[in-house]
């Protein structure tokens, strides 16, 4: 029998209201079911919700660095854990140990920041335009937080978003993807352990048109932070306006890695690979297109088909293993969907273009690592968001054509240009359009303690990590204090 899992609600391990549960499975062989989760509704949205309103009136009141204190103990258990949670994570996701370590240690990082922001959270003092007068600006909760997100980075991405909303003084309701409600489960057990009172971190598990919908249309949910595809963020939009909550998106991209003549290719070529492969191309970062210099485009392209067609698929658990299993069916279909397009638009498949079957692949959703070569920038392939392992390579001549033909979609997430020309790069820097931009280095490898976001349909406008994601969590508050004794009349007893 698989291990059967609960909702959190009000610090209780609860089933579904209806009783119903889904199956999740691993990726890498779909025979093995990870464990049984609450197939949840509106009902149990609204019990979480009344949890996490009562919980927000007392967490509220709970000074921030004590909320830090916790931030810092929930760093720790992960850090003894970190192994743990990695291998689970691969088990029902399919990404390498080396990258699902690595997104433990996003988690990591994000506690430890968000511990000492709890003893900033700076606001602003300001001179008063009136005499004996004192003026401030300060930061307040908002309330209750619905995160909905995505199962390609199933605990960075939810760390990003709980840890900054609850050190900030709100609490949380949190649906994860279908696909990876484990890693999900063994996230807010440490938030439990770390201390939080019962009530401000609840756990509903569930699909996204049931569970996903309830919360973002429910009255009492303040705030909606959503990660995921841009389709299903504009709708979030739409619902969400009908309460007026503010909504954090971070959606779709096609990123591009620019190539020029001057770079070292040697160097660029292990930044592509990374770049469009690691993760099986589900990244919401990942390289989607190569954009390269004519004089180096035919002895580039050699090395990387070489190099692409050396790439060893595998179990993600298995310490050969480079590129894991896309996630489920229906991404490796889309996959497949996308190689035909291509085919059809007349792009030059060089690599890969199959679903993998040879011997131990044969029970999971492999799919070979896939190249294009002679794209043309109108093609979809080198316009729509594919989320697999593959890579449509542009030819181009001088680095403004570039910088033009990397613009040329809906999406602004992540860019990146290999040059040894300080001028290139810098109008690079200047011209691209898109909220994260590397030089000679790939287009995934963001930091936590730095902005995250994109531009275009990517998103609308808020940025998490760092400090500016507590922009998101915060409500300003200006605070006029008049110690002068009598009635002082601002823009009319001044002038
Ligand atoms: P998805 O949009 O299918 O699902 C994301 C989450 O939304 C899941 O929890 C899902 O259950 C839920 N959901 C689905 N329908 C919903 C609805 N109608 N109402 C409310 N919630 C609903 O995305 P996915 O397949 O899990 O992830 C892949 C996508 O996420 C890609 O487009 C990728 O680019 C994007 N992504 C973006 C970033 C970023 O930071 N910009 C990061 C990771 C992934
Ligand atoms: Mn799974």
């Amino acid at each position: 029998m698989p291990q059967k899992f609960q909702n959190l609600i009000n610090g209780k391990w609860v089933d579904a209201k209806s009783g119903k549960t889904f199956e999740n499975r691993n990726p890498a062989n779909w025979n093995e079911v990870v464990g049984t989760f609450p197939k949840s509704g509106k009902e149990d949205v609204d019990e979480a919700v009344k949890a996490a309103r009562a919980a927000f009136e007392k967490w509220r009141l709970v000074p921030s660095p004590k909320r830090g204190d916790i931030m810092r103990k929930i760093g720790d258990l992960l850090v003894a854990r970190k192994e743990e949670i990695a291998r689970e994570m691969t088990r029902e996701m399919g990404k390498v140990l080396d990258e699902t370590r690595g997104d433990v240690q996003e988690g990591i990082d994000t506690a430890y920041y968000a511990a000492t922001e709890g003893r900033r959270l700076f606001g602003h003092t300001v001179p008063s335009e009136l005499p004996n007068k004192f003026a401030m600006a300060i930061r307040v909760p908002i309330g209750v937080a619905g995160i909905i997100t995505p199962w390609n980075f199933p605990m960075a991405i939810p760390t990003w978003k709980m840890f900054p909303a609850i050190l900030s003084g709100n609490t949380c309701v949190f649906k994860p993807a279908s696909d990876t409600p484990r890693t999900a489960t063994m996230l807010v057990e440490i938030m439990m352990e770390a201390g939080l009172p019962a009530g401000v971190v609840n756990i509903v598990h569930g699909g996204g048109g049931e569970v996903g919908n309830a919360i973002v249309g429910h009255q009492d949910v303040d705030l909606i932070s959503f990660t995921g595809s841009t389709g299903i963020g504009k709708n979030i939009s739409k619902i969400a306006s009908d309460t007026l909550k503010r909504v954090s998106l971070e959606l779709g991209g096609k990123n591009a890695q620019i190539v020029m003549d001057d770079a070292d290719l040697d160097l660029a070529l292990d930044g592509v690979l990374w770049g469009a492969f690691g993760t099986t191309g589900q990244r919401c970062t990942a390289t989607s297109r190569l954009i390269l210099h004519e004089k180096v485009y035919d002895k580039f392209m050699s090395m990387l088909v070489d190099r692409t067609n050396k790439l060893k698929l595998g179990d993600g658990l298995l310490a050969d293993s480079q590129v894991g299993p896309c996630v489920n069916e229906s991404q490796r279909k889309t996959v497949q969907e996308y190689v035909q397009i291509g085919q059809q638009e007349g792009a030059k498949l060089v690599a890969g273009g199959k679903i993998a079957t040879d011997g131990a692949l044969s029970n999971g959703w492999f799919h070979q690592p896939t190249i294009f070569s002679e794209v043309t920038p109108e093609m979809r392939i080198a316009k729509e968001e594919i989320f697999g392992p593959v890579l449509s390579v542009i030819r181009t001549t001088d680095v403004t054509e570039s910088i033009k033909i990397l613009n040329n979609t809906i999406y602004g997430l992540s860019s990146s240009i290999y040059t040894r020309d300080i001028n290139k790069a810098f109008q690079a820097i200047r011209d691209i359009q898109s909220g994260i931009t590397y030089i000679n280095a790939p287009t995934i490898g963001a930091e936590a303690h730095l902005p995250f976001g994109g531009v275009k349909q990517t998103g609308n406008g808020h940025r998490e990590g760092g400090w500016t994601v507590y922009d998101f969590y915060t409500e300003w508050k200006a605070v006029y204090v008049d110690y002068s004794g009598s009635l002082q009349r601002a823009q009319i007893d001044n002038y």
